[in-house]
Parts: C-alpha cells; sequence; structure tokens
C-alpha cells in the first residue's frame, strides 16, 4: 500500500463567471519513505497540490487515499485531525510566533494532542528536536534574534514535533542564501534518511529539486514526469 494515492485529482476555482481549471487529472503515488521533490514553474499548480495532499484544501474530484483511507470521506475535523497527527509542514515564510521562544515555538501544535502531554514532556520534546536540528543553545532565542536559516530550522523542529509520517516543504529555501540553502536541503535529507521521514520538497528550482531522490514535475496542473 502505498503511503499516498491520488487517482484523478482536479482542482478548479470559479471566478465570477469563469471556471478555472488549476489541477487537470492527477494521478500519482509516493510510498513511505521516499524523498520527492515536486517541481514546476510558478503558477504551475504546485501548492494547490500541496495543500490538498497535506489535507489543508480539497479536491474538486477525483480520489485521495492516504494509508489506502479515503480522504474525500473524512469531514473538516477529522481531516484537522489527520493533519495534525500525521503531517508536518515547513513554507518559506517561517511563519514563527514573533514574541515566542523557539522552544514555545515548537511546543506549540502539542497543544492539541489528545491526550496531552505534561509540560516536562512537552519541553523534552521541543528541547530534543531543536538540538536534531542544531539549534540546542538557543531555545529561549526569539525569532528576530535568529538567522533565516535558523528559523527555518525551528520551523522544520516545530513541524515534526507531533511525529509525521510526512513533511511538506513548500519552496522552504525561498528566502534563504545558496549557502544555508545547502544546510536546509541538508536536513531534509538526512530526516529522510535516518529516521525515515517521508519528505515531499516543492519548488520552482530544477537546482534544489535534484537534492531529492525522485523528482515529479508538473505543468499547467498536469503531470508530466516523475510517476
Ligand atoms: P504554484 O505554487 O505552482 O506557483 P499555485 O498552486 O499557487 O501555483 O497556483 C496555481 C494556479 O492556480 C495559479 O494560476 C493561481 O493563480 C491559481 N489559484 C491558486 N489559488 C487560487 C484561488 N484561491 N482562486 C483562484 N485561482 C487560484
Ligand atoms: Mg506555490
Amino acid at each position: 500500500m502505498s503511503l499516498i494515492e491520488l487517482d484523478q485529482i482536479e482542482k478548479r476555482y470559479t471566478l465570477g463567471d469563469v471556471d478555472v481549471p488549476v489541477l487537470r487529472g492527477v494521478t500519482l503515488k509516493i510510498d513511505q519513505g521516499e524523498f520527492v521533490a515536486l517541481v514546476g514553474t510558478s503558477g504551475s499548480g504546485k501548492s494547490t497540490l500541496m495543500n490538498i495532499l497535506g489535507c489543508l484544501d480539497t479536491a474538486t474530484s477525483g480520489k485521495y487515499l492516504f494509508e489506502g483511507s479515503n480522504v474525500n470521506d473524512l469531514n473538516s475535523n477529522q481531516r484537522a485531525e489527520l493533519r495534525n497527527s500525521k503531517i508536518g509542514f515547513v513554507f518559506q515564510s517561517f511563519q514563527l510566533l514573533p514574541r515566542t521562544s523557539a522552544l514555545q515555538n515548537v511546543t506549540m501544535p502539542l497543544a492539541y494532542r489528545n491526550p496531552p502531554l505534561s509540560d516536562a514532556a512537552e519541553k523534552d520534546k521541543a528541547r530534543d528536536l531543536l538540538t536534531l536540528v542544531g539549534l540546542g543553545d538557543r531555545l529561549d532565542h526569539f525569532p528576530s534574534q535568529l538567522s533565516g536559516g535558523q528559523q527555518q530550522r525551528v520551523a522544520i523542529a516545530r513541524a515534526l514535533v507531533n511525529d509525521p509520517q510526512i513533511l511538506f516543504a513548500d519552496e522552504p529555501t525561498g528566502n534563504l542564501d545558496s549557502k544555508t540553502t545547502q544546510d536546509i536541503l541538508g536536513m531534509l535529507e538526512s530526516l529522510n534518511q535516518k529516521k525515515g521521514l517521508t519528505v515531499i520538497l516543492v519548488t520552482h528550482d530544477n537546482e534544489v529539486a535534484k537534492n531529492a531522490k525522485r523528482v515529479i514535475r508538473i505543468k499547467d496542473g498536469q503531470i508530466v514526469e516523475g510517476l
């Protein structure tokens, strides 16, 4: 069984009375433990596809199986539950809470955990993950006191705090210089290799995409390479 299976996924937006097709029949499978780059030019539909895969949005039509279960059958609460327990996200703009320490940024998603962890267990978990991403000595720093690369490391630690099956990273290096880009890509690669985490790296940049083990190319809402 694949971790993710899409069959003829379509996404359309209606703008006034104009129908805008964005995903036009996407069929693909992604297995547990893969490191995939989803690559395509700006506007090709990458983020739209990632949002559907990550259960942040729903398709207009088509079938989506996650671990063999039909995501179309879930209501919005059940989708949120799936997202919180199995899926981690990293974005281009880091999206950390500003006046909040690195440690507290990482513990934040644990607030939705049921049953909850103790305060001490939450802190231990966040500390371990910040140490894993090389920020064990920056626990009490605010985002404004961290470089872009360090902020993205905090965001990666936060994305991992609920032990997800899969990590989605949407243009995670888009705001970083080339050296820091390599650091962050190396970190994603090592999470994939050493922890067996499934990683989907979304990027418009072919050089960045080369870091993945499999490249899926999307053009005008259709997969044109990597099936
Ligand atoms: P990418 O991430 O590859 O740059 P997106 O998935 O963000 O592309 O967008 C793909 C296309 O869908 C673009 O043409 C964009 O304008 C359109 N689009 C995205 N979101 C919406 C929306 N909410 N309403 C209408 N059109 C949208
Ligand atoms: Mg995008």
